[in-house]
C-alpha cells in the first residue's frame, strides 16, 4: 500500500517523499480508517486526503467552507491532471448539472462541497451523494465545528450526520488550529474519538517572529517592506476598517502595490482584490482578519500586524499564512501602549457575562506575555500549544536578546501618581496625563487641574516620555495596573498594592534598538538557496510563469511554486527527463510545461 501511495505522490504531485505524518495518515485512510489531523498551515494537509481519494474507489468529497476558493483549488488540481469539480451556490445550473453527472459517472477524483449544502442530509447535494460512490469525506477547516472558536460555523455541527449516513466511508478531518480544547471539541462533535489522531509539530521554522515597539507604525512598516521585502507578496493586518483604508492608501502613495480588504467593502471589490492578490506576483494585501482563512497562496513572504491580535491562537493563525512554501518569511508585529489600553477597554465594554470576559482577558494576557517576553518568542508560542522546544535562533529576542532592567522604582512613581489622582482628587486620567506629571510638564491640562501641586510632579525626569510609555505598557501587560471606563483611564487594582508597598520587584524589558535583518541557519536550511548566478534564470522562469498563468487564467503558483522554480534555476536540467526529477514537477505538468520551461531556462 505504501508503494502505491508513493507512486501517486511522485507521478501526480512530483514529490519523492511524504512529509512528517502524511504517510501514516494516507495509509490509514486508504485502508478505510477515520483520521483527525492537526497540522500547521503549510504542513501539507491537502495531500492527506488527495492521495487516498486517488487510490480508493469512488469520488473523494471535500467539505470546505471556503466557497470563494473552490475554483482555485479545482484549477490547481486540474493542472496536476487530477479530475476535480465543485458544487456551490455561485454556479449556474448548467455547470452544476455537468459536475453532478461527472460525479455519478465516477469521472471525478475529488468534489468540493460547502457544508451548508449538505443541509443535514435532505438537500439536493446530499441526495446526489447518496446516489454515487464515495471514496472518503474530507472535512477541511474542521475547527469551524468548535463553538468557542473564532471561526465557528453552525453548519459544521450537522456534519456528524455523515458518519450516521455513510458508516463505511472513511472520514478525515483537518485543521491548523492546535489548542487541546479545539482538538477535543472536534473529536467529540464529529464522533472521531476512535479515529487516528495526528498532531504534527506546530513549529514553522522558516517564519522569523519579530515584535517591535510601535512608534510610527506606518513608517516602520514601509521601512520593513522597502529594506527586507521589496517586490514580495504579503499581508498587513489592521484592526479597523478605517485603518485598512488609510494604510493601503499610504502604501500606494509610497510606491508599494497594495490592495484593501475588509467586511465593509462591497462584495465585488473585495472578491476582485482577493483574486488579484492570489493571481498576481508581489501584491500587498492590507486587511482586517476577515481576510485569510484558507488563503493557500504559498509565496506570502511576510505578515505584518499593525495592531495587537486578541489572542495567541489568532496571532499564530494569521502569521501562519506566511511562508507556506517553506522559504524564509517574516512575521512582524508593532505593539504599543495604546494597543493594551484599547484591548483592555474593549473587553470591559463587551457585553456578555463575566465568564466570557475572563476568557477574553486570559487570551489577551497570553498575547501580552508573548509580546513582553525576554525569552525566545518561538519557545513561548509553541509552549502555548503544549509543545516544548529550545531557543530558535530565528526570532528577534534570539537574534538581539533584550536586556531586562529593574523597573520597580519607576513603577512605584507611576502607580503613586495614579493613586494620588484617585485619592486626593477623585480623578482618573489616561496615561498621557500621568506621564506629563512625572516629567514635570506644565501643560494646560496639568496646570488647569493643579496637578503641578502633586508630590509626584517632576519626579520622573530621569526617563524620556517614550520610556515612560514603555513603563505604563508593561505595568498594564503584567496586570499591575488597570484601565477603566470608555476613555480607558488608568486605575489601580489589587496587584498594584504590593508594588507600592515595595513588597515585590517589577522586572522590565528594555527595547533593543533595532533587529538586524537576520537570515539564520535554521531558516536557510528550509529554503533552496538561490545562488547569485542562478538569479537571472529564476527571473526568466518567473516571467514565463506569469505569462503562462495569465494565459490560462490561473494563479501563478498553480503553474509552479517558487521553490520549484528556484530548484530549476539552480540545477539547470538539460532535458525533459531531468526536469521531471525536480520537486513539484509531476507527469501532467511535465507534459504540459516541460518544453516551455526549458526554453525559458535557455533564455
Ligand atoms: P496546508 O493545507 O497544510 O496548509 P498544503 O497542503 O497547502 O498545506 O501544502 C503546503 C505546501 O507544501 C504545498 O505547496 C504543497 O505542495 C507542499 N507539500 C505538501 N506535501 C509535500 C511533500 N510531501 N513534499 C513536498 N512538498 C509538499
Ligand atoms: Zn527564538
Amino acid at each position: 500500500m505504501s508503494e502505491q501511495s508513493l507512486e501517486v505522490l511522485s507521478r501526480v504531485f512530483g514529490y519523492d517523499a511524504f512529509r512528517g505524518p502524511q504517510q501514516r495518515v494516507v495509509d490509514h485512510v486508504v485502508a478505510g480508517g477515520d483520521a483527525l489531523v492537526l497540522m500547521p498551515t503549510g504542513g501539507g494537509k491537502s495531500l492527506c486526503y488527495q492521495v487516498p481519494a486517488l487510490l480508493r474507489e469512488g469520488v473523494g468529497v471535500v467539505v470546505s467552507p471556503l466557497i470563494a476558493l473552490m475554483q482555485d483549488q479545482v484549477d490547481a488540481l486540474t493542472a496536476l491532471g487530477v479530475r476535480a469539480g465543485f458544487l456551490n451556490s455561485s454556479q449556474d445550473p448548467d455547470e452544476r448539472r455537468a459536475v453532478e453527472q461527472a460525479f455519478l459517472a465516477e469521472e471525478l477524483d475529488l468534489i468540493y462541497v460547502a457544508p451548508e449544502s449538505l443541509g443535514g442530509g435532505e438537500s439536493r447535494t446530499a441526495r446526489l451523494l447518496e446516489r454515487g460512490r464515495i471514496a472518503l469525506f474530507a472535512i477541511d477547516e474542521a475547527h469551524c465545528v468548535a463553538q468557542w472558536g473564532h471561526d465557528f460555523r453552525p453548519d459544521y455541527l450537522a456534519l456528524s450526520m455523515l458518519h450516521e449516513k455513510w458508516p463505511d466511508v472513511p472520514r478525515i478531518a483537518l485543521t491548523a488550529t492546535a489548542t487541546p480544547r479545539t482538538h477535543a471539541e472536534i473529536s467529540t462533535r464529529l464522533q472521531l474519538d476512535d479515529a487516528l489522531h495526528v498532531v504534527a509539530g506546530f513549529d514553522r521554522p522558516n517564519i522569523q517572529y519579530r515584535i517591535a515597539p510601535k512608534n510610527e507604525p506606518r513608517k516602520q512598516l514601509l521601512d520593513l517592506l522597502r529594506t527586507e521585502h521589496p517586490g514580495d507578496a504579503g499581508v498587513v493586518y489592521c484592526l479597523s476598517r478605517a485603518s485598512v483604508e488609510t494604510t493601503a492608501d499610504f502604501l500606494v502613495k509610497n510606491g508599494i502595490p497594495a490592495l484593501a480588504y475588509h467586511a465593509g467593502m462591497d462584495q465585488r471589490t473585495r472578491a476582485a482584490n482577493q483574486s488579484r492578490f492570489l493571481r498576481e506576483d508581489g501584491l500587498v494585501m492590507v486587511a482586517t482578519i476577515a481576510f485569510g482563512m484558507g488563503i493557500d497562496k504559498p509565496d506570502v513572504r511576510f505578515v505584518a500586524h499593525l495592531d495587537l491580535p486578541k489572542s495567541v491562537e489568532g496571532y499564530y493563525q494569521e502569521t501562519g499564512r506566511a511562508g507556506r512554501d517553506g522559504l524564509p518569511s517574516t512575521a512582524w508585529l508593532a505593539y504599543g501602549l495604546a494597543d493594551v489600553v484599547q484591548q483592555r477597554k474593549m473587553i470591559d465594554g463587551s457585553d456578555g457575562d463575566a465568564a466570557h470576559r475572563r476568557v477574553l482577558t486570559g487570551q489577551l494576557d497570553a498575547m501580552l506575555a508573548l509580546c513582553e517576553t525576554v525569552d525566545c518568542r518561538r519557545v513561548r508560542l509553541l509552549a502555548h500549544f503544549g509543545q516544548e522546544s529550545t531557543p530558535c535562533g530565528n526570532c528577534d529576542t534570539c537574534l538581539v536578546p533584550p536586556e531586562t532592567w529593574d523597573g520597580t522604582i519607576p513603577a512605584q512613581k507611576l502607580l503613586s501618581t495614579v493613586l494620588r489622582l484617585q485619592r486626593e482628587r477623585g480623578q482618573s486620567f489616561g496615561a498621557g496625563q500621568s506621564i506629563d506629571i512625572l516629567l514635570g510638564k506644565r501643560t494646560e491640562k496639568v496646570t488647569q487641574h493643579g496637578h503641578d501641586q502633586l508630590s509626584t510632579f517632576g519626579i520622573g525626569s530621569d526617563l524620556t516620555e517614550q520610556q515612560w510609555r514603555g513603563v505604563v505598557r508593561q505595568l498594564l501587560a503584567q496586570g499591575l495596573l488597570a484601565v477603566q471606563g470608555e476613555y480607558g483611564t488608568l486605575a489601580l487594582n489589587e496587584a498594584s498594592g504590593p508594588v507600592l508597598r515595595r513588597e515585590r520587584d517589577v522586572p522590565m524589558r528594555r527595547e533593543p534598538e533595532r533587529v538586524a535583518r537576520g537570515r539564520t541557519q535554521r531558516a536557510a536550511k528550509a529554503a533552496v538557496d538561490l545562488a547569485p548566478a542562478a538569479a537571472p534564470a529564476f527571473e526568466r522562469l518567473r516571467a514565463w510563469r506569469a505569462a503562462t498563468a495569465k494565459e490560462q487564467g490561473v494563479p501563478a503558483y498553480v503553474v509552479f511554486h517558487d521553490a520549484t522554480l528556484r530548484q530549476i534555476a539552480t540545477e539547470e536540467p538539460a532535458d525533459v527527463a531531468a526536469l521531471g526529477t525536480i520537486n513539484g514537477v509531476g507527469a501532467a505538468k511535465l507534459e504540459r510545461y516541460g518544453e516551455g520551461v526549458l526554453a525559458a531556462l535557455a533564455g
